[in-house]
């Protein structure tokens, strides 16, 4: 059983302390129970076991495991969720929420700008499986409203979204969508679990991959999907142990050590995010710095309203295109080129080339993914030096 968990602990604590089950050893740092299997004392206890496992009994790792149930627990506590599920990446979680929850003949209304696999799931694979799926300009509240029908099952969306950082406004889609009665679904990377609580402003289930900021130092893959407990243990968790999706114990090792300097990570990057984007904000070589704090963001009032900070992120808009946008991207010094982001090392990415370069040219256009657009993730690099690689950069240009 999970020791010495208060549910009136502040973040902080919560992120140290929350979930942790200690051997018989009583050792500091939660153990690495790398085992597939469990033993069973009796044939009989075997069956008892089946019937209905107990919060301190496991049957076998695909099912659950005492170090990814810790990660689940201390997650569960720090979102303010009733329960969570460990999935092997971020992508076994998104496809995991939906696909556990749907079934032929359903209706979802998803936001249109969405991660490219997201974007697979909900328009190659669902349609594929008989399921309608409608697409809205997320920013747009009367597209939201016009979409969502009664029979609507659910609603897809990512918070901020990648990599223009448009915001939605969860409160009121949530609303418009538990109207009738359909299940809200937030993939809430962007935003971090340190930023913004999307279960408190009216999402039913979130999403994470936790590869991102939760690791935050580069090593695994992983994800979560966090909601009530009914929802967890039956809607996602047959699907999941039945499916093969689940995390693997030395990975729910990795990330809850990750989650023990969460906090602190995200802020300290969060800081340098507004920082550059301050620090470039009408530079002569770009047409555009986009995050989410600055006033001249579309969103800017529901940012504010929904998320404490702007974020980990921020995009600029090289002018010259994407000759110049790639220029700087080769002379930069501190900034790796990659595709990852909430890293503690400082990565940029040109979107219209990597992570969206399948997309048509239309698509892109409609997203503002511009061939100039860089996407930026701040690192735990000194703020000063990574504004004067960027700067730097720019004047090469
Ligand atoms: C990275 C990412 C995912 C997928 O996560 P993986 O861990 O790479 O599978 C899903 N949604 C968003 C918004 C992401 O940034």
């Amino acid at each position: 059983m999970a020791q010495n968990d208060n549910p009136s602990w502040n973040t902080r604590t919560k992120l140290v302390h929350a979930g942790t089950r200690r051997s018989q050893y009583n050792e500091v740092s939660e153990a690495i129970f790398l085992t597939q299997g469990f033993v069973y004392d009796t044939a009989e206890q075997a069956e008892a076991r089946f019937i209905e496992a107990g919060p301190d009994e496991f049957i076998y790792a695909r099912y659950g495991n005492p170090t990814i149930r810790m990660f689940e627990e201390r997650i569960a506590a720090l979102e303010g969720a009733e329960d969570a599920f460990a999935t092997a990446s971020g992508m076994a979680a998104v496809n995991g929420a939906v696909m556990s929850m749907l079934k032929a003949g359903d209706h979802v209304v998803s936001a249109r700008a969405l991660f490219g696999s997201c974007l697979y799931i909900l328009e190659e694979i669902l349609t594929r499986f008989g399921v309608d799926v409608t697409f809205v300009d997320g920013t747009d509240l009367d597209a939201w409203k016009a979409a969502i029908r009664p029979d609507t099952k659910a609603v897809f969306l990512e918070a901020i979204s990648n990599p223009t950082l448009e915001v939605i406004d969860i409160r009121a889609v949530s609303d418009l969508a538990h109207a009738v009665g359909a299940t809200v679904l937030v993939d809430n990377v962007f935003a971090t679990p340190v930023f913004q609580r999307s279960l408190e402003l009216g999402a039913d289930v979130v999403i994470y991959s936790a590869t991102k900021h939760i690791d935050g130092q580069g090593r695994v893959l992983g994800g979560v999907i966090l909601g009530s407990r009914d929802f967890i243990r039956k809607t996602v968790e047959p699907y999941m142990k039945h499916t093969g999706g689940s995390m693997s114990p030395f990975t729910a090792w990795v990330l809850l050590k990750g989650l023990e300097t969460l906090d602190l990570r995200c802020r300290a990057q969060a800081a340098t995010a507004q920082a550059l984007a301050d620090g470039l904000s009408g530079h002569p070589k770009l047409a555009r710095v986009i995050y989410p704090t600055l006033a001249d963001h579309p969103q800017r009032d529901v940012s504010a309203a929904q998320m404490e900070g702007g974020g980990t992120v921020l995009s600029i808009d090289v002018a010259g295109g994407q000759a110049a946008a790639f220029k700087m991207l080769n002379t930069l010094k501190i900034f790796t080129i990659s595709n990852n982001l909430g890293d503690a090392k400082s990565i940029v990415t040109h979107p219209a080339t990597t992570t969206h370069q399948r997309l048509p040219d239309d698509q892109k256009a409609a997203l503002g993914i511009t061939p100039g657009l860089v996407r930026i993730s701040c690192g735990l690099e000194d703020t000063g030096d990574l504004l004067q690689d960027l700067r730097d950069g720019l004047a090469l240009l």
